[in-house]
């Protein structure tokens, strides 16, 4: 009995000194400048600090006004996929840009996370282990991209009958505020709307059945650079600050406020990228729709690319909308969306007429809505053609030909452009993609 005590009060002294020794260790190592880790916050960029708060009363200051900053957009898709775990995720893609930030996206539907491609693969592998010999072989950094050997085809299809996945992108161009507001607006809409007692049947549908991935803003850098200096002129193309390490572009040391420097990341992706019809400054690194040194050279597109394919490995990213602004408005799509969407009835479902009609209504000139084909499209390297190569349905929408406007531009007491722009679209976007998901039209 006694000894039993004493046992246990040397285990406890123990346990007391080691945690002392500890804790002692810790204190030295604070007071020791040398011996203790600092990792300063890699900011080449100088990003890291707060957003300038709008002043309407200087006239040279055009900032976004009170539409959602980068850092905002972060938190806010952070916080809602911790409220809303059963049907909201939020993450960033592969990889960093050159000012060492990250791409944030939001991906909206019901068991959104058992939905993911990692996780459902983890499942995969499991249930096929029980299955029978397996032998995996392939890209050992991606696990969910190594082939699988020696399984029957109806083990796979059953298995990987996944939901219908819709892609939405904004922001590849940093000149357009608009794009991004709008999607920031529209998965605020379908996860509020969702949360209610009683949602709207056509939002329940969609988040039931599908998954739904918005990126808002890819052009990050660019982006946060225009936040960071109110009143600057935004510029369209990426790496909008001068950034010494840059090595792949002749120009890259010269200034990019100057905006000599940067690539265009919708003339970047790898489709068409070297096409003798691209745009004639796309081979200018000065130029404005300059196209980069290599298909897909850029952060950006890379981390976007990576993130298509991941999702698309079973086929299931159906369609991919890119939403742009300042040449429009206008309607893109692929020859695949023009026949299967024009068999969709009655007409006033078919996803491609309310978008038109929605396009003429937030149309800012008199210019109508136009229609055009993806592979008509003259240019090389676009999102949307890659789009086009990769997945069923590619569209492209252009809101209106009023590149930069925002709040910041309007008058006090009227909705914003974004909010006059998401009330129009809304509808029509659900349509879409309801279009593509089959369940959501039961
Ligand atoms: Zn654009």
């Amino acid at each position: 009995m006694r000894r039993h005590l004493t046992l246990t009060m040397t285990i406890a002294l123990g346990v007391l000194a080691s945690s002392i020794t500890t804790t002692a260790a810790q204190v030295l190592q604070e007071k020791n400048p040398l011996s203790k880790p600092t990792t300063p916050l890699y900011d080449p960029c100088g990003f890291q600090k707060p957003t300038p708060i709008y002043n309407p009363k200087d006239p040279v200051q055009k900032t976004l006004g009170d539409y959602a900053s980068l850092p905002q957009i972060k938190t806010e898709m952070e916080v809602l996929a911790k409220l809303h775990p059963s049907f909201v995720r939020a993450g960033t893609l592969k990889g960093k840009t050159v000012c060492a930030q990250s791409i944030p996206y939001i991906s909206i539907g019901k068991n959104v996370t058992s939905d993911m491609i990692e996780e459902k693969w983890n499942a995969y592998i499991e249930g096929a282990q029980n299955f029978g010999g397996i032998t995996l072989s392939g890209d050992n950094t991606a696990p969910w991209k190594q082939e699988v050997v020696g399984l029957p085809e109806d083990f796979i299809t059953e298995n990987h009958q996944g939901k219908p996945q819709i892609l939405f992108v904004g922001g590849l161009h940093a000149n357009e505020a608009n794009p991004t507001e709008v999607l920031v607006k529209f998965y605020q809409f379908l996860i509020r709307e969702y949360s209610k007692v009683g949602p709207d049947p056509l939002v329940k549908k969609v988040v039931d059945n599908s998954v739904i991935h918005v990126i808002p803003l890819v052009n990050v850098d660019s982006r946060r650079h225009l936040e960071l200096n109110p009143g600057k002129t935004p510029r369209r193309k990426n790496r909008m600050v001068w950034r010494r390490e840059y090595q792949n572009n002749d120009d890259a040391n010269q200034s990019i406020i100057s905006g000599t420097a940067g690539v265009d990341l919708n003339r970047n992706f790898a489709y068409n990228w070297d096409s003798p019809d691209s745009d004639e400054d796309s081979t200018t690194p000065s130029g404005n729709f300059y196209r980069g040194p290599d298909a897909a050279s850029e952060k950006e597109v890379q981390g976007l690319v990576d993130f298509i394919e991941v999702q698309n490995y079973y086929g299931e990213l159906k369609l991919i909308v890119d939403m742009h602004d300042g040449i429009g408005p206008e309607f893109t799509w692929n020859e695949k969306a023009r026949d299967d969407f024009q068999k969709i009835q009655p007409p006033v479902d078919q996803p491609h007429l309310l978008l038109l009609g929605a396009l003429n209504a937030i149309r800012v000139s008199a210019k109508t809505a136009q229609t055009l084909l993806i592979e008509d499209h003259p240019m090389g390297g676009t999102l949307e053609q890659y789009a086009d190569d990769t997945v069923d349905y590619a569209i492209g929408i252009e809101l209106s030909d009023n590149r930069f406007f925002t709040s910041g531009d309007q008058p006090k007491g009227q909705p914003t452009l974004a909010e006059t722009h998401f009330q129009k679209l809304k509808w029509p976007l659900l349509k879409l993609i309801k279009a593509v998901c089959k369940a959501c039209q039961k």
